[in-house]
């Protein structure tokens, strides 16, 4: 796992597998810790790395209910986890589906875990909408952030200028139109990022390399390039994306999302 402060109050910790991305986020005596490494190691060594570098969560929040984003429960069980409304109405349809698809995950990487994921007390957040973040004024702005999956929410913490997206905006991975995401929802999620990208200094994906305001804005573009081909039936991936594993996602939203 790589850590790196991004700004005085932002610390962001990357995965060695897919390069997820975990985002602690401090204002007025508060932190908020988005998404999750998923190595067993790496979780129990985050809690230690967070506080070395002053960062104490006092609270979770998950962009979607995807299992690799959900994992910050093993390294903080007493935490309460925060998800948009979207990403509730998920959980509560499908329990146990984050719990299901983490070990069937660890089952392919020969991973095991000393407990299970619980993902009970979880709390709904308004999106679109604003939270608190310590006593000092400071807001994180709740975006709507569909299409990957059906639900998702993206964060922006205006104090530091850092947009935390989701999946959405990668440099490492495209579009993927997972189950329950489609692609007029993504095209619409894109759109509604823009602007906020706008005000962005950094942008962190959920995957991949954190952007620039430049370099997210340049993502935005090939990744509404790529939703076209792929709604034409073309196979033309973003540049710099046009991997093995890219190629199978890519087969993938074209078999189940373009009529
Ligand atoms: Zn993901």
């Amino acid at each position: 796992m790589r850590a790196m402060a991004l700004h005085e109050d932002v610390l962001v910790l990357t995965s060695r597998i897919w390069q997820t991305n975990a985002a602690a986020l401090r204002a007025g005596g508060e932190c908020m810790l988005a998404d999750s490494p998923y190595f067993p190691d790496e979780l129990e060594m985050l809690p230690g790395v967070l506080a070395q570098a002053g960062f104490r969560p006092d609270a979770l929040l998950a962009t979607h209910a995807d299992y690799d984003h959900v994992l910050a429960r093993l390294a903080f069980p007493d935490l309460p986890l925060g998800v948009g409304e979207t990403t509730m109405e998920r959980i509560r349809a499908q329990p146990g589906e984050a719990q299901r698809e983490l070990r069937e995950e660890d089952a392919r990487n020969y991973v095991a875990r000393d407990r299970p994921l619980g993902l009970g007390g979880v709390r709904s957040l308004p999106v679109p909408g604003k939270v608190e973040l310590g006593n000092a004024g400071d807001e994180l702005e709740l975006h709507p952030a569909e299409g990957h999956t059906a639900d998702g929410t993206a964060v922006f913490f205006a104090a530091a200028a850092v947009l935390i997206c989701g999946d959405y905006l990668s440099d490492v991975e495209i579009p993927w139109i997972s189950t329950g995401g489609s692609v007029p929802a993504y095209r619409r999620t894109l759109e509604r990022l823009a602007p906020v990208v706008e005000r962005a200094e950094s942008v962190v994906p959920g995957h991949g390399s954190v952007q620039t305001r430049d370099g997210a804005l340049g993502l935005l573009e090939a990744d509404l390039t790529y939703l076209d081909a792929l709604e034409a039936g073309r196979d033309d991936l973003p540049p710099g994306r046009d991997t093995v594993r890219q190629r199978e996602i890519h087969r993938d939203n074209a078999a189940e999302h373009v009529p």
